[in-house]
């Protein structure tokens, strides 16, 4: 019976292949510990939804102290009253603060939130990937060399802790349409990862394709809010995957499509681990010269306010336009469809999100901010290097980033990956009658504006 050890989960909501609490269990009796954290970027309110879920399931299968604070306060405070050792999985951003509790608790971090460590991935010249393909041969190559080995869930001793005594009233605040429409659509917890993966690997296995482009007949994982939890691992979800393509070669061409589509996640975090303002800063400068249209602090979030915020300031025209684009009421089919569905499920298939940020930022010349905050709030896999990653690749205005000129046409995106309709009708059934609204903005002419305001910023070296 050793000394308690004290793990301190984050995004890394499970048992399974869990570095931090295998090493912990190796050692004595285990406790764990969440920090609702006042560091940082405050969660978006979908996503605190599903954080609240996934961390009541952690606490049906382990002693759980629930804690609210900084960090830096908080975790070296219950460590020194239980006498623990502490552990974590590490994270890739807020380092600062981490750095700060390993100085005052000696505690041990571990890997497993991507699927490789953000400096072990670098050109020849020893910089960090800027470009994609490059990055995603040099993590196969990685993956190849030390495949992931995923642990078993570890056989816990729990510590005898009163977790309850020691926790802080913890409130998990709801959005306000989240009763009705989330829950069914939504499930979070390690478990329900588990089943979700099974289900999909389930789905390969039988010859179903993997397919990110068919909004019609959704043919991807649904995992990325059990990522983005760490519900499941990468690493976890690479081997198993990894294993059914050797096992089914006639499905490999898919499980690997798939596969390279969850190196992407990577992407996007060693770029957040390189540049740690990329959620409010254009990646590239060039950008900071065009002429979007933005108003600071004009969207409080999306509670009742955000509907209302239209009054804000009259002199904001483009507010008006931000509204009808958060109420899926563009007058495009496609770009409607997305933002409803997001309203309703708290996702969005990856197709539709690429179309109204395109629609957002190129035809109505709205900030990518203002796009990245809406999504903040409402998307359940919302993540600090995902979401402002992907508004900067949508945008133009980031690393490897679809070039600006080329503006989706939303219409013809309809046509190419939602041919019969049945991704509009599912979500605006009125689309495809005589009645629906005409776009707010011609698609042909805005898209001429667009381009002329990005030959002016091109001016500017
Ligand atoms: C404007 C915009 C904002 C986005 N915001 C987020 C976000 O906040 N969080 C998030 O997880 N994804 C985000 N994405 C990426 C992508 O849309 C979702 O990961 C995807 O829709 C999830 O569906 P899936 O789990 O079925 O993915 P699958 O197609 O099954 O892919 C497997 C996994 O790979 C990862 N992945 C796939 N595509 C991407 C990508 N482009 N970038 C990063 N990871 C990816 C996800 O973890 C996903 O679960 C965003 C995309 C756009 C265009």
């Amino acid at each position: 019976m050793g000394r308690t050890q004290l793990v301190w989960f984050r995004d890394d909501l499970r048992l399974r292949d869990n570095a931090a609490l295998t090493a912990a269990a190796a050692r004595g009796p285990v406790v764990g510990l969440h920090v609702d954290e006042t560091v940082g970027r405050p969660i978006g309110a979908a996503a605190r939804w599903w954080r609240g879920r996934s961390v009541a399931s952690i606490s049906n299968k382990l002693p759980l102290i629930r804690a609210a604070g900084d960090p830096r306060e908080v975790v070296p405070r219950i460590a020194r009253e239980l006498d623990a050792e502490v552990h974590w999985n590490r994270r890739y951003h807020l380092t600062d603060v981490d750095a700060a509790v390993k100085d005052a608790t000696g505690a041990t971090s571990h890997p497993g939130f991507l699927l490789a460590e953000p400096w072990a991935i670098a050109t020849g010249s020893g910089s960090p990937f800027q470009v994609f393909t490059p990055f995603s041969k040099a993590v196969f190559a990685a993956l190849e060399s030390a495949p992931p080995r995923p642990e078993p869930v570890p056989e816990l001793q729990p510590a005898s802790v009163d977790a309850a005594a020691l926790s802080d009233p913890v409130a998990d605040s709801e959005p306000f349409w989240a009763a009705a429409t989330l829950a069914a659509h939504c499930h979070p917890g390690e478990d329900a990862a588990l089943e979700r993966f099974n289900e999909f690997l389930g789905r390969l296995e039988d010859g179903a394709e993997y397919n990110n482009n068919d909004l019609g007949a959704p043919a991807t994982s649904g995992l990325s809010p059990h990522l983005r939890f760490g519900e499941l691992s990468p690493g976890y979800v690479w081997a198993e995957t990894a294993a059914l393509a050797e096992r089914h070669p006639e499905t490999a061409a898919h499980a690997w499509a798939f596969l390279r589509q969850l190196v992407w996640r990577d992407f996007a975090w060693h770029r957040l681990y390189h540049l740690p303002d990329m959620a409010t800063r254009n990646v590239r400068g060039q950008f900071d010269h065009f002429d979007w249209a933005w108003t600071p602090h004009a969207v409080p979030g999306s509670d009742e306010r955000a509907f209302a915020h239209t009054g804000m300031d009259p002199a904001a025209e483009h507010l008006e336009d931000l509204a009808a684009w958060q109420r899926g009421e563009t007058g495009v089919p496609l770009v409607d469809a997305g933002m409803r569905e997001l309203w309703a499920t708290g996702t969005m298939h990856n197709r539709a999100r690429m179309v109204a940020g395109s629609w957002l930022t190129k035809n109505l010349g709205i900030h990518w901010r203002h796009g990245e905050e809406w999504f903040w709030d409402t998307l359940v896999d919302a993540d600090e290097a995902s979401n402002p990653f992907n508004w900067q690749w949508v945008a133009g205005s980031g690393d490897d980033a679809a070039p600006y000129f080329r503006v989706f046409n939303p219409l013809l995106q309809q046509e190419k990956f939602d041919p019969r309709a049945r991704y509009v009708a599912r979500w605006v059934p009125e689309a495809l009658t005589p009645l629906y609204r005409e776009p707010m903005v011609d698609v042909k002419e805005s898209r001429r504006r667009a381009l002329d305001a990005y030959e002016e910023m091109r001016s500017f070296k």
